[in-house]
């Protein structure tokens, strides 16, 4: 099997694995809430893997919040801070290429009157910073939402740039930015990066699904999402599961472990593989200066679904980033407002790589796609 859709989902590491296998141990189950000592055994334990995911993130433990996922992340910081902070304005900046959890929550708050801003982006991918900086010294901006690495093209946002503007314009506008595809990547310092609010989610970076993280800096203030019995500071209500806090604790710590390396082999697969496609007549629709993990291609003469159904055939996973309805064929959201043409974006298909993919698979892919363009394309 050759697995190169790590940016949909990522296997679970042995480690992460094994983890799990601990935390179901006899004496592991309790709730943290409890007073008897199976309670503070739990928590002491997650407490501990919540002030390890803290350091490695750049973060303080207290501004660490374990959420089922980025979603849940995400919806938490959008809708908290605009609810808690309704004197600070009523215009959110954005972008049209936000991943749905932040587009939706901005669709809403809308509805609910809130005057959200969608500034451009290039053919790069990265926001307008002119007309970034023009909203701003408007005032009344309450909150910007970006995504750190975009999870279709992989292109990576200028964010100290934006924080830069931010200070000098409007240095009491909050900044929520989405993480997902970029933890475990690059080296991320919370505290240094100057945004208010992040998301992060564990089955991205192979930890298990139904965890999540929501960072807020200490002194930004947020109503929660989940009310009930106070958890984790009143911040995120619901008995805490050690388990996959644990799990995500390990995989962050394993990410960071084999960053270098990682990015490394996967910069050479993502390389070879530009040329090769390009070879090949197809155009790589990523920006030159993309995260090297994502490589979103469309393949010449071939629908994207066409694309990812015959690799399946060879046991190759891909992402397609069009979803086909039954009425109307949609394309990409993301690479039209890249300015990609529709045609184009019909045809795009997303390689997403990580630490476990090889050069070889690379170099079997091509063949595979070679044989697909003899067996099935009859050329005009
Ligand atoms: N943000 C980005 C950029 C993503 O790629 C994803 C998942 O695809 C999410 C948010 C949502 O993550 P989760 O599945 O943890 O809710």
């Amino acid at each position: 099997m050759i697995y190169f859709d790590n940016s949909a989902t990522t296997r679970p590491s042995p480690l992460v694995i094994q983890s799990v296998k601990d935390c179901l141990g006899d004496d592991m189950f309790g709730n943290p809430g409890s007073l008897h000592k199976l309670g503070v055994k739990a928590d002491n334990a997650y407490r501990a893997a919540v002030s390890r995911t803290a350091e490695l993130l750049g973060a303080a433990g207290n501004e660490i919040i374990f959420t089922s996922c980025a979603t849940e992340s995400a919806n938490t910081a959008v809708n908290g801070y605009m609810s808690r902070n309704r004197r600070s304005g009523r215009t959110v900046i954005s972008t049209r290429t936000e991943h749905k959890a932040t587009l939706e929550c901005l669709a809403k708050l809308e509805q609910s009157g809130a005057n959200v801003v969608y500034v451009s982006v290039g053919s790069d991918g990265k926001p307008d910073l002119a007309e970034i900086e023009k909203i701003l010294g408007m005032g009344d901006c309450a909150l910007m939402c970006f995504t750190l690495v975009n999870n279709e093209t992989g292109s990576i946002l200028p964010i100290d740039d934006i924080v830069a503007i931010k200070r000098r314009v409007s240095p009491g506008t909050a900044i929520y930015l989405d993480c997902v595809q970029a933890l475990g990547k690059i080296n991320i310092n919370l505290h240094m990066t100057g945004v208010d609010m992040c998301s992060f989610s564990g089955h991205k970076i192979h930890s298990l699904k139904g965890v999540g993280v929501l960072y807020v800096r200490n002194g930004c203030r947020i109503d929660p999402y989940i009310l009930g019995g106070g958890q984790q500071s009143g911040m995120r209500s619901g008995t805490q599961s050690l388990l996959l806090a644990e799990s995500f604790k390990v995989a962050l710590e394993e990410a960071c472990d084999t960053m270098e390396q990682s990015y490394k082999t996967v910069s050479s697969i993502n390389l070879y593989l530009r040329e090769e496609l390009r070879k090949r007549g197809c155009r790589i629709l990523s920006p030159d200066d993309a995260l090297p993990y994502v490589l979103n291609v469309a393949f010449d003469s071939f629908e994207s679904e066409t694309m990812l159904h015959s690799l399946e055939i060879y046991d190759i996973y891909v992402s397609t980033v069009s979803a086909c309805s039954s009425k109307a064929k949609k394309v990409s959201y993301v690479l039209l407002e890249c300015g990609v043409d529709r045609k184009t974006a019909a045809n795009a298909v997303r390689l997403s790589f990580s630490r476990y993919n090889t050069l070889d698979e690379a170099e079997e892919f091509i063949s595979r796609v070679d044989e697909i363009y003899s067996r099935f394309l009859v050329r005009h």
